[in-house]
């Protein structure tokens, strides 16, 4: 099964990086996959696109002027990189 390419105003996942690991390697948050508008698509690479990210409490720009994101598929959870919403 694969999608299409990612367009403009598409929603997608972005995983977020969770917060800094502790001296044991926990985190009190891991990476979650957040809710994200695709915001431009690199024409060269059309899996690079710029991301407006929508966490529950606020909000974040990821430009590709500041490298975008790159896709990877969604099991890998892979901090920075986007991918399709899974299908519940
Ligand atoms: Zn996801």
């Amino acid at each position: 099964m694969s999608e299409p390419p990612p367009t403009a105003g598409r929603i997608v996942h972005y995983v977020s990086h969770g917060t800094p690991l502790r001296s044991d390697g926990s985190q009190a948050f891991p990476p979650a996959c957040r809710a994200a508008v695709v915001t431009e698509v690199d024409p060269t690479d059309p899996g690079r696109v710029g991301l407006a990210v929508l966490n529950p409490t606020g909000q974040f720009f990821h430009p590709l002027s500041s490298g975008g994101s790159v896709l990877i598929e969604s099991r890998s959870q892979v901090p920075g990189s986007w991918h399709w919403p899974e299908r519940a």
